[in-house]
């Protein structure tokens, strides 16, 4: 490998993309309220471990998020959804 390709490599490592303009999932499909029975879909925002994902990792607004933060946290009452997960 040449040492100008080696240069590259490091600055494309370094270099962080431009991230995406992310827009709520929630507000596109122009959902209000977050069904937490929708497992499916709830797990997308959560964890393998079982965490709610931070909102800059999936561009969720912030009444979304918080709706979302609700549902995650009914559906673990509800047993749908692990505490901690394996
Ligand atoms: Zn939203």
């Amino acid at each position: 490998m040449s040492e100008v390709a080696k240069t590259e490599e490091k600055v494309v490592k370094k270099y962080r993309k431009p991230a995406k303009k992310k827009v709520c999932a929630f507000c596109v499909a122009g959902e209000k309220n977050i069904d937490y029975k929708d497992v499916a879909k709830i797990r997308k925002y959560i964890t393998e471990k079982g965490k709610i994902l931070p909102r800059r990792q999936t561009g969720v607004c912030s009444f979304h998020q918080r709706e979302l933060a609700n549902a995650i946290k009914r559906a673990r009452n509800m047993a749908l959804l692990p505490y901690v997960g394996d």
